[in-house]
C-alpha cells in the first residue's frame, strides 16, 4: 500500500476512492474502523470510510487512529483525512480533533487544510470556501441538518475545532507553483503554526498542492485533494502507469432508490425522478416514532411495485418540514430514526432481490451499508462527478451508488441505471 485514506463519511470514502481510482492507483473502499490484527486488503491505495463526521469526538478520534494503525500496518507511506468538501463539522468538531490526534500519532509537524472540489464548485479563495457562486455560509449548507455550516472562513473554523492557530497558503502562492508552496508551508511551520489553509480554485491548482505536499505523512483535505497525489508516487517509481477502473457489469434482479439526503440536489433529483414515473414512497419521521410506519412495511411496498422501473423511498425534505419534525422530536432522534430505518430497509430489499441500490446522502448510505452488512466495495463505473457504481465484494451480490447529498446532476436517479447495460430483471 502506498496511500492510506481515513475517509469521514461513506459517499466520502467512495468519492475519494473514485479519485485515485482514475488517476491509476487500485484502490479499495473498506467499510468501518478494521480490528486490531485485522489485514487490509492488497492495493495501491487503501480507503477506509468511517462515520466519523457527526459521531460524539472521542468515537470519531478512536476510530480514526484505529485506521490510521490499520493503515500503517499495511505500509501506507502517507496518510490523507478526507472530509466534506463544504468542511462539513460542528464547532466541536469532529475535523479539527481528528486531525490533532493523526497529526501527533504520525509526528507530523503541518498539515494542509483544502477541500476544495472544482468540478463540484468547491473553491477556496483567501481562505473561504465557496459553493459555486457563494460563500458556504450562504449556500444551502447553512441549513444541513446535522452540520449547518454558518461560517465560510476555513481558518477561523479550522481553529476554534483544533484550537491552535492556522495560517493561509494564499492564491498567488499557489499561482507560484510547488516550490512556492513548499517555501511558504516551511516559512509557516518554523513559525510554529501547524495547519494551514491553501486557496485552490481549478484542477490544476490541486496538482501544484500535491506536488507541494509529497513529502508530508499527513494531507487534509477534500476529494479533490487526492488528485494531485498519485503523481508523486508515480515520479518516486513506485506506481507503476495503469488504466482506470475495470469493467463493470451488474447483477441481474431490481433496482431501487433510498433518499435519506434532504439537500438541495438530491430534492431536485427526486423531483425528475417523480417526473419519470418511478412508484415513489415517502418516509415520515413522526410516522416512524407512532409506530405508523416501519421498515417492514416500507420493504414490503417497495416489493411489490412493478419490477420494470426503480422505486423511490425517500425522507428528503425541505428546510421547514425538517426543522418541525426536530422541534418535535429532536435533531438527533430525528435521524437516528430515519437512518435505523434505512439499515433495516436497506437488509430487507436486498433479501427480497434487489441488486442494484442507489442511497442519497452520507450518513444514509452509512447507515444503509451497515444494514447490508458490506465490508468491502470494488470502485466501478462514474455516474456522475465523485459517484460511482462500486460492487459489494464480501455481502449480498449487488452493486451499489453511495450519493453524497450534494452531489450529481438534475437526472441522477434517472440516468444512473443507463451505465448498469439491461434494465434490471427480477431475480429468479
Ligand atoms: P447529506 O449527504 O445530504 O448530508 P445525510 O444522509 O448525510 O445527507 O444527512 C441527512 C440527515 O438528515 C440524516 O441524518 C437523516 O437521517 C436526516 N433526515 C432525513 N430526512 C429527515 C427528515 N424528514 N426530518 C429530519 N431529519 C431527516
Amino acid at each position: 500500500m502506498l496511500l492510506g485514506v481515513i475517509a469521514d463519511d461513506m459517499t466520502g470514502a467512495t468519492d475519494v476512492a473514485l479519485m485515485l481510482s482514475r488517476a491509476g492507483m487500485r484502490t479499495v473502499q473498506v467499510i468501518g474502523a478494521p480490528s486490531a490484527g485485522a489485514g487490509l486488503p492488497e492495493a495501491d491505495a487503501v480507503v477506509v470510510a468511517l462515520k466519523s463526521r457527526t459521531n460524539p469526538v472521542v468515537e470519531a478520534v478512536a476510530d480514526s487512529l484505529a485506521a490510521c494503525e490499520a493503515l500503517l500496518k499495511g505500509g501506507a507511506r502517507q496518510i490523507l483525512f478526507k472530509y466534506c468538501s463544504t468542511f462539513d463539522s460542528t464547532a466541536e468538531g469532529n475535523i479539527g480533533p481528528v486531525a490533532n490526534a493523526l497529526m501527533e500519532r504520525l509526528g507530523a509537524k503541518r498539515a494542509i487544510i483544502c477541500p476544495a472540489f472544482p468540478a463540484n464548485g468547491r473553491s477556496i479563495y483567501q481562505g473561504c470556501l465557496f459553493v459555486g457562486a457563494l460563500p458556504l455560509h450562504e449556500s444551502p449548507m447553512k441549513d444541513h441538518p446535522l452540520t449547518p455550516m454558518r461560517d465560510s472562513n476555513l481558518m477561523r473554523l479550522m481553529s476554534a475545532q483544533a484550537k491552535t492557530g492556522v495560517g493561509l497558503v494564499d492564491y498567488a502562492t499557489v499561482l507560484a507553483g510547488p516550490e512556492a508552496v513548499k517555501a511558504r508551508l516551511a516559512t509557516l511551520e518554523a513559525d510554529g503554526v501547524r495547519y494551514a489553509v491553501t486557496d485552490a480554485v481549478t484542477d490544476e491548482d490541486l496538482m501544484t498542492l500535491g506536488r507541494a505536499v509529497s513529502g508530508d505523512v499527513l494531507v487534509t483535505g477534500g476529494s479533490g485533494i487526492a488528485m494531485g497525489l498519485p503523481r508523486n508516487f508515480r515520479s518516486a517509481g513506485l506506481l507503476p502507469e495503469r488504466a482506470g477502473p475495470p469493467a463493470f457489469t451488474a447483477p441481474p434482479g431490481r433496482a431501487g432508490i433510498l433518499s435519506g439526503s434532504c439537500s438541495t440536489a438530491t430534492r431536485g433529483q427526486i423531483e425528475a425522478a417523480l417526473a419519470a414515473g418511478y412508484p415513489a414512497l415517502k418516509l415520515d419521521p413522526l410516522a416512524l416514532a407512532e409506530g405508523r410506519q416501519d421498515a417492514a412495511g416500507l420493504a414490503a411496498w417497495a416489493l411489490a411495485q412493478p419490477a420494470d422501473r426503480p422505486f423511490l423511498v425517500y425522507s428528503s425534505s425541505d428546510p421547514a418540514e425538517v426543522s418541525a419534525v426536530q422541534e418535535r422530536l429532536g435533531r438527533e432522534r430525528a435521524g437516528s430514526l430515519v437512518e435505523h430505518t434505512f439499515a433495516e430497509l436497506a437488509r430487507r430489499l436486498a433479501e427480497g432481490g434487489v441488486t442494484r441500490l442507489l442511497v442519497a446522502g452520507g450518513e444514509t448510505s452509512g447507515a444503509a451499508v451497515l444494514g447490508l452488512a458490506i465490508r468491502t466495495l470494488e470502485i466501478g463505473c462514474e455516474i456522475d462527478p465523485g459517484v460511482p457504481w462500486t460492487r459489494v465484494v464480501d455481502g449480498p451480490r449487488m452493486v451499489v451508488a453511495l450519493k453524497s447529498g450534494n452531489f450529481g446532476a438534475p437526472d441522477f436517479f434517472v440516468k444512473a441505471w443507463t451505465l448498469l447495460g439491461p434494465a434490471a430483471q427480477p431475480a429468479s
